[in-house]
């Protein structure tokens, strides 16, 4: 995920040791929680899309989602692993651009957040039992 530059950011260091690093890679909540949606064309290898088409679904007549992402309980079709415990995104490289532009970014001494995107964390990851992620890396 990549860091929204126009907006302020709040970093939240990570306590060491730590036994992955970055807390993302031990949550996951995100992923399973949001409706992830783009442009169709990210899924459209013929117009330079990276996503892999099976792994999205028709959402509007210009709009793709992430599939499993648009149903009462989300859960992207391309995370691997368990919510809150180990998780790793299997299209990393070619994750649509709603994941790039998510305002989080792991930066070796902490986790760069954008105010919005912070609260956005925070509310999936309490949909997940999982505590705010400052507290989290206090742990
Ligand atoms: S919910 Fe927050 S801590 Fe969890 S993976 Fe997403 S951005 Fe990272
Ligand atoms: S494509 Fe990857 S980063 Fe985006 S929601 Fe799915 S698992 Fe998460």
């Amino acid at each position: 995920m990549s860091t929204q530059e126009s907006q302020p950011l709040i970093v939240i260091p990570v306590a060491t040791p730590q036994p992955t690093g970055n807390p993302c890679l031990r949550c996951g909540a995100c992923c399973a929680y949001f409706r992830v949606s783009f442009y169709w064309a990210e899924a459209d290898p013929s117009h330079g899309g990276t996503v892999p088409p099976d792994l999205a679904d028709d959402l509007t007549p210009v709009l793709s989602c992430m599939k499993g992402t648009n149903q009462k309980h989300p859960r992207c079709a391309a995370l691997i692993g368990e919510i809150g415990r180990g998780v790793r995104c299997a299209i990393y490289e070619e994750r649509p651009s709603s994941c790039r532009e998510f305002g989080v970014e792991w930066a070796g001494e902490g986790v760069r957040f954008t105010p919005e995107d912070l609260a956005r964390c925070t509310q999936a990851r309490a949909a997940w039992g999982l505590p705010q992620i400052a507290r989290a890396s206090k742990a």
